[in-house]
């Protein structure tokens, strides 16, 4: 419609500008809405198009941005009260790339602070609630993007996937939800939880636009030497609509007990599906999968003490002053101030794990178990194209549900981790509903198997219609969104 011209990109920025206003003071997807600047982009790219420049996919499209990623003079929170008022002075290389494709930014999505958690309760801010039940989560970590575009408030979103951050929030709220491969999107700019595990990827309402933002997103930076230089696929020609032949494995250890009956029933409707449009459904054994979660507890509180160890209270951010002028009191006491529970906890875990004498025990041992995790990836991609799975043992969970028990809101990650732990890519999907809450279907692919999960995402969604699904958000309360400090 905009390429026709039938709406300007002011009109569409507009509507999810008022969009935003009618759910925000329900959903709270956002930290930060960027209204000024979102117009004054629409209105530069309306002049663009009727000046007849050639303009890309993603040109006019409102966009809502995981507040992990830099943005230059916007403020980027993390949901922390340590990065409260920080601006940073750059933007980060993905945020470059969707401005040079003319994307609109609409604002900030809120997220566990330092993308820790699976629920959003850990932003040191307020909790996202789930657009599709407002007593619900919407996942987490990165609950704001996800809940914006399921609520209507953004055509798609960013966010960054540790260890599920990015399928786990679409799974609970209706959205497709990409993490790409280790290596496949650069990460400058993107503050830093567990360096070997972060990748930052889209949210979108299906397979197509999924392939317009990875299309938009990827590539190697010189500015991050873990980018790697690997061809840029065709996204958009992946998707085909024909699947025959393609080989899709069942492991057996991602259906356990303890998965929600409505979420396996949906997982069995969606292999069904796949073996009705042509592809080879058969099974195959991940062995180690059980070791995940210990491995990944281990590894991701490792790394984000030492990616952490920054916030020292005297480069940038939050600063606890110390009259009497010790340094070291001063930064305890910035620290104890600026970084909440979770994020404490994982620092403390990670830092005793690294710690002499520990380190052989823990951080060795997990980093070993590790290999075996990615070597039971490498013997299942010799036999199949990709893995089907649920992306979550449960639906959206109650607000507090598992807040008081940290162990109970790791497990949500048990289908999810194994991917970070072997850089390989994954996709989460609307599948059939179980009582009226969205299921996420997830698909694991080899390194840079991106256009084949798409694909087959693709194919699914041209039979069914679970993803065009949209909640009712409550709109009777008044948005509570802070503009642009
Ligand atoms: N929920 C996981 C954690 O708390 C994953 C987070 C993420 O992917 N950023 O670490």
């Amino acid at each position: 419609m905009l390429r026709l011209r039938e709406i300007s990109s002011m009109e569409l920025t507009r509507a999810h500008l008022d969009r935003i206003e009618q759910v925000e003071g329900s959903v709270r997807a956002f930290v930060t809405v960027t209204e000024d600047e979102a117009m004054r982009e629409a209105e530069h790219v309306d002049q663009l198009r009727r000046e007849g420049a050639k303009l890309g996919p993603l040109a006019g499209i409102p966009i809502a941005i995981k507040d992990v990623l830099c943005t230059k003079g916007i403020v980027t929170t993390c949901s922390s009260r340590m990065l409260e008022h920080f601006k940073p002075p750059f933007d980060a290389t993905v945020i470059k790339k969707l401005r040079a494709a003319h994307a609109i930014m609409l604002g900030k999505t809120n997220m566990d602070e330092f993308a820790m958690g699976s629920s959003t309760e850990n932003s040191a801010f307020f909790p996202t609630r789930n657009p599709w039940d407002l007593e619900r989560v919407p996942g987490g970590s990165s609950g704001g993007s996800a809940a914006a575009v399921a609520a209507g408030e953004a055509m798609a979103s960013l966010g960054s996937d540790t260890g599920g951050s990015v399928r786990q929030p679409g799974a609970l709220t209706n959205t497709v939800a990409l993490k790409p491969t280790y290596g496949r999107v650069s990460r400058f700019g993107l503050i830093a939880f567990a360096s070997s595990l972060d990748q930052i990827g889209p949210f979108t309402r299906n397979a197509q636009d999924a392939a317009l933002m990875m299309q938009t997103i990827s590539g190697h930076d010189p500015l991050d030497s873990t980018a790697m230089n690997e061809t840029v696929p065709d996204y958009a020609a992946a998707l085909t609509g024909d699947i025959k032949g393609m080989r899709i494995g069942v492991p057996k250890e991602y259906f356990v007990e303890g998965i929600e009956p409505g979420v396996r029933a949906s997982v069995d409707a969606a292999i069904k599906q796949f073996e009705a449009l042509g592809a080879e459904i058969g099974e195959c054994s991940l062995p180690h999968t059980k070791y995940g979660i210990a491995a990944y507890y281990i590894i991701a509180p490792a790394e984000c003490s030492a990616n952490l160890a920054r916030y020292d209270g005297v480069r940038y951010g939050f600063s606890a002053r110390d009259t009497s002028g010790d340094i070291i009191a001063a930064m305890s006491e910035t620290r104890e101030q600026g970084f909440g529970a979770e994020v404490k906890r994982r620092i403390m875990l990670g830092t005793y794990a690294l710690s002499s004498g520990y380190y052989d025990a823990y951080y060795l041992k997990a980093e070993k178990v590790r290999t075996l995790i990615k070597q039971d990836f490498d013997a299942a991609f010799g036999r199949f194209d990709a893995l089907i799975c649920p992306t979550t043992p449960g639906v959206a969970f109650k607000l507090g549900a598992k807040t008081a028990d940290p162990y109970t809101m790791y497990l949500n990650d048990v289908f999810t981790i194994p991917a970070n732990l072997a850089g390989i890519c994954g996709v989460s999907f609307p599948g059939e509903f179980s009582e009226g809450l969205p299921v996420g279907v997830q698909l694991l692919g080899p390194a840079f198997g991106e256009p084949t999960l798409l694909r087959l995402v693709d194919a699914f969604q041209r039979v069914t219609d679970y993803h065009t699904r949209m909640p009712e958000v409550a709109t009777k309360r008044k948005s509570a969104a802070r503009k642009r400090r």
